[in-house]
């Protein structure tokens, strides 16, 4: 049944905001359990999965706590991005999951260090892999990290799960009657300065193809329906 599948190899990003889930901070353990079992289910179908985990539920380069220089401030929140990759190996561990986390940054006392070829042959064995510490460089967002990963490992589509329904007009926390796309193309989404992702994030995958779905994490289901190809999720941009 695997040659019904819309699609053979995902790109899945989390952000830390997605983790924290209403605490404000950290992961809420609720959030962690209920991504953990969508994945879960989704790599039983098949399909291979690799995911790519934020960090600002822990640290954000961008406030520069304590004046830190921004390049600091960003390997900090690189480091934080690692914690997310461990705690979701576990949680996806703890349901049978095969999985491999793998970080930009080398600490092979917890993860292997990234290597694309044996990230794929992970992918190949039906293991789904966790990349950590984002590019390894500061001044990239983790979003730009999953595209490029998703880039090198030949994802068919990039899945990036918010706490809203996709993309929208305006502000749908501001404005009630913010109109949701169903469907846009990357020209659109850079020409309109719509809020995806970053430029340098939409920029990759315009120019390798990768189709973009931005949908919500937060209700039950989605993360599978997303992933099994449904095409009434979220936003899609290609
Ligand atoms: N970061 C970085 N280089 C990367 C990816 C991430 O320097 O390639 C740092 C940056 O400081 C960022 C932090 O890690 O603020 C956490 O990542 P991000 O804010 O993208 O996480 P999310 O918003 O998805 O939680």
């Amino acid at each position: 049944f695997e040659a019904a599948l819309k699609y053979r190899r995902v790109m899945l990003k989390v952000s830390g905001e997605a983790l924290e889930g209403s605490q404000g901070f950290g992961i809420d353990p609720t959030v962690l359990q209920t991504i953990a079992s969508e994945v879960a289910a989704a790599a039983s179908e098949g399909v291979q999965i690799a995911i790519v985990v934020g960090g600002g539920n822990f640290f954000r380069g961008v406030d520069r706590w304590a004046g830190l220089d921004r390049a600091t401030a960003d390997y900090v929140g690189m480091l934080a991005t690692v914690m997310n990759a461990i705690c979701l190996q576990s949680a996806l561990e703890g349901l049978g999951v095969q999985t491999r986390v793998q970080t930009a940054i080398e600490m092979q006392e917890i993860a292997e260090p990234y290597i694309r070829r044996r990230a794929i042959r992970h992918l190949e064995h039906g293991r789904v892999v966790i990349f950590g510490a984002g590019t390894g460089n500061p001044f990239f967002t983790t979003d730009t990290a999953a595209a490029l990963r998703a880039a090198e490992i030949g994802a068919d589509a990039f899945f990036k799960a918010t706490k809203v329904d996709g993309v929208y007009d305006c502000d749908p926390a501001k404005n009630p009657g913010a109109k949701l796309h169903r469907r846009l193309s990357f020209r659109d989404v850079l020409d309109q300065g719509l809020h995806v992702m970053d430029e340098t994030a939409i920029t990759l995958c315009k120019e390798n193809d990768i189709p973009v779905v931005v949908f919500n994490l937060t209700k039950q289901g989605n993360v599978l329906r997303a992933i099994l190809g449904d095409p009434d999720i979220g936003t899609s941009i290609g």
